[in-house]
């Protein structure tokens, strides 16, 4: 929120587009209900672009990481190591989800190579895959404890294409 002194007016902006708003705004920091919504919808989706294991344009699940066995620990560290597993990372390996040859990982499913940013030009085009695997993913990422968000599925898929819009639409249908 910022807010500018003029003279003896105060003006405040919008904490999404930046634009201007009425002092009390729509839940005290926004122009309207569509930069409140497409502000909640765009913050679920950084926990996708934030995963290194998922695609964000289209959700799908391109690598697991799965901690080292303890052959494989024994082959690191030597045979002396007091390490346990849990202390030993991960391996990751590419699900048949992630094209095999490309590196770095290139999305089979929507073809995006930059894995951490959606590509909302191409989501258009496979709306509601993307979609779909979008939810299935933050679903997995609220089991996992990252976010305490649910999701109304009907919600979701009655806003998504008027207009194409995932962020917003997400913002729409978010639980509570
Ligand atoms: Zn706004
Ligand atoms: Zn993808």
């Amino acid at each position: 929120m910022s807010i500018r002194n003029q003279s003896n007016s105060h003006t405040y902006s919008c904490e999404y587009c930046n634009g201007p708003r009425t002092k009390e705004g729509v839940n005290g920091s926004f122009c309207s209900e569509e930069c409140h919504d497409k502000h909640r919808g765009e913050n679920l989706l950084t926990y996708l672009e934030n995963d290194h294991r998922l695609c964000a344009n289209c959700g799908s699940k391109l690598k697991v990481v799965e901690p080292p066995t303890q052959a494989q620990l024994v082959k690191i560290q030597g045979y002396h190591s007091t390490k346990s597993l849990e202390d030993g990372g991960g391996y990751q390996y590419k699900t048949p989800l992630a094209d095999a040859e490309e590196l770095p990982t290139v999305c089979g499913s929507c073809g995006n190579c930059t894995l951490s940013k959606p590509f909302p030009e191409a989501q258009s085009i496979f709306l509601r895959e993307c979609a779909r695997g979008i939810l299935a993913s933050l679903r997995e990422k609220r089991r996992e404890g990252t976010h305490d968000k649910t999701i109304d599925d009907e919600t979701f898929f009655e806003y998504l294409e008027t207009p194409d819009d995932i962020p917003l639409a997400l913002g729409r249908a978010i639980d509570g």
